[in-house]
C-alpha cells in the first residue's frame, strides 16, 4: 500500500507541442499508459481513439481560428447550427474567431454537413491534420467557399487579446492527483474536458503499479490520531481484498471494493473564465476540504500567471 499528498501540475508544455502530440500525452492517462510514448506513437495512437470512438480524448486539442470574408448569411447559417462546443466573437464587420477542440471541429462536420463555413473550417483543419478528418469527409468532398479564408491564430496571439476575449479563447489543462471523492466533484464542471485514470483498464497488482494500491493522504485525520489508524487499516483491508479479488477477476469488478480514498490522476481542461467559476466555487469555505487543498494554489498559480484575469 502507498500513501501519497495531493497536488497537481499546470501543464503548460503542452501549449507547445503538435495537436497529436499533446492528445497523445493526455489520453495515455486513462491507461497510465505513458511509457509507450515514443517519437512515432502519436499519429497511430489518436488515429485508433478516433476510430473507437473515445471521443473525450479529442477534446484535449484545442484551436483558434480567424475567419475572414464571410458574408452575413454565411455567418447567420453557422449560428443557426446553435454550436455548442464552440467558441465564437466576432473579430471585425466580416471576422469571426473561433475557439474549439478537434472533436467540436469534426462533430461540427458530421453534425452540420450543409453549413458552408463548416466545411471551410474543416477544410483549413484537414489539410494540416488530415488524420483527424480522413474517415468523416464525405465521399462528394468538402465544398468551402473560395470567399471565405480561414487562418490559425497562434496562442501568443492568444495571449494578447483584451481580457473579455482571452478568458474565452485561452484554455489551459492541469493535471491533478488526488482522490477519487475529489475527481468525482470536479467533473460536474461540465463546460470542461476531463480524461481520467481508468480503474477499470489499470490492474493495480501488476509490477508497473508496483503491485499495490496507492490512497492519497487524508487532510482530516492528524498522522498519529486513532482515526488516522482507523482510516489507514481500512485502506490495508480494501487493497488487500482488491488483489484477492483480481486473482479471478478483471480489474473493473475488483475496483468494487476500491474506497474514495484511492489516488487517481485525472487532467481538466477547460479556459479561463471557467477556471475562475471553479475557483469562485471550490476554494471559500464551503467548499470540500480536499478540493480546498488543491484549488487554492492552483489559484495562486492562476494569479501570478494570468495577471489581469484572476484577480487577488
Ligand atoms: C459547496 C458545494 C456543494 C455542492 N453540493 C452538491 C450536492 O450536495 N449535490 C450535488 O449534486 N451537487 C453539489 N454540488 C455541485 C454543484 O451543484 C454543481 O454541479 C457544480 O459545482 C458545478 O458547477 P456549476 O453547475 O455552477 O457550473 P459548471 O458545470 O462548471 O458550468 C459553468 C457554467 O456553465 C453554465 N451551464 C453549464 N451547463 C449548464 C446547463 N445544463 N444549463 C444551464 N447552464 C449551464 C452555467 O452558467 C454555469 O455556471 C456542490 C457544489 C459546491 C461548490
Amino acid at each position: 500500500m502507498n500513501i501519497v499528498p495531493p497536488s497537481f501540475e499546470v501543464l503548460d508544455h503542452l501549449d507547445k507541442l503538435n495537436l497529436a502530440v499533446r492528445i497523445e500525452y493526455c489520453g495515455r492517462i486513462c491507461y497510465k499508459s505513458e511509457d509507450q510514448i515514443n517519437r512515432d506513437s502519436a499519429l497511430p495512437f489518436v488515429v485508433k481513439i478516433a476510430a473507437h470512438g473515445h471521443n473525450s480524448v479529442l477534446e484535449m486539442g484545442v484551436v483558434t481560428l480567424r475567419v475572414s470574408g464571410a458574408n452575413a448569411d454565411r455567418i447567420a447559417e453557422l449560428y443557426a447550427t446553435q454550436p455548442r462546443y464552440l467558441y465564437i466573437d466576432r473579430s471585425d464587420e466580416n471576422g469571426l474567431l473561433i475557439t474549439g477542440s478537434i472533436r467540436a471541429f469534426r462533430e461540427m462536420l458530421i453534425f452540420h454537413p450543409d453549413c458552408a463555413l463548416v466545411h471551410n473550417l474543416a477544410a483549413f483543419l484537414a489539410r494540416r491534420h488530415p488524420y483527424f478528418f480522413s474517415t468523416i469527409i464525405p465521399e462528394s468532398g468538402l465544398t468551402p467557399d473560395p470567399a471565405i479564408t480561414v487562418a490559425k491564430v497562434e496562442l501568443p496571439e492568444v495571449d494578447r487579446f483584451a481580457a473579455p476575449q482571452r478568458e474565452k479563447h485561452r484554455f489551459i489543462a492541469v493535471k491533478f492527483i488526488v482522490n477519487r471523492a475529489v475527481t468525482h466533484e470536479i467533473v460536474r464542471h461540465r463546460p470542461c474536458s476531463f480524461l481520467q485514470e481508468s480503474q477499470r483498464y489499470c490492474r493495480y497488482a501488476d509490477h508497473k503499479f508496483g503491485g499495490e494500491v496507492t490512497f492519497i493522504k487524508p487532510l482530516f485525520f492528524a498522522g498519529d490520531s486513532p482515526e488516522y489508524a482507523l482510516w489507514k487499516k481500512a485502506m490495508e483491508d480494501s487493497e488487500r481484498l482488491y488483489l484477492q479479488l483480481l486473482a479471478t477477476s478483471s480489474p473493473q469488478a475488483a475496483r468494487t471494493v476500491l474506497p474514495n480514498s484511492c489516488k487517481t490522476e485525472i487532467i481538466v481542461y477547460a479556459n479561463l473564465a471557467e477556471w475562475r467559476h471553479i475557483f469562485n466555487l471550490r476554494t471559500t469555505k464551503a467548499a470540500e476540504p480536499s478540493m480546498r487543498e488543491v484549488m487554492i494554489p492552483l489559484q495562486a498559480d492562476f494569479r501570478k500567471r494570468f495577471a489581469g484575469i484572476f484577480s487577488a
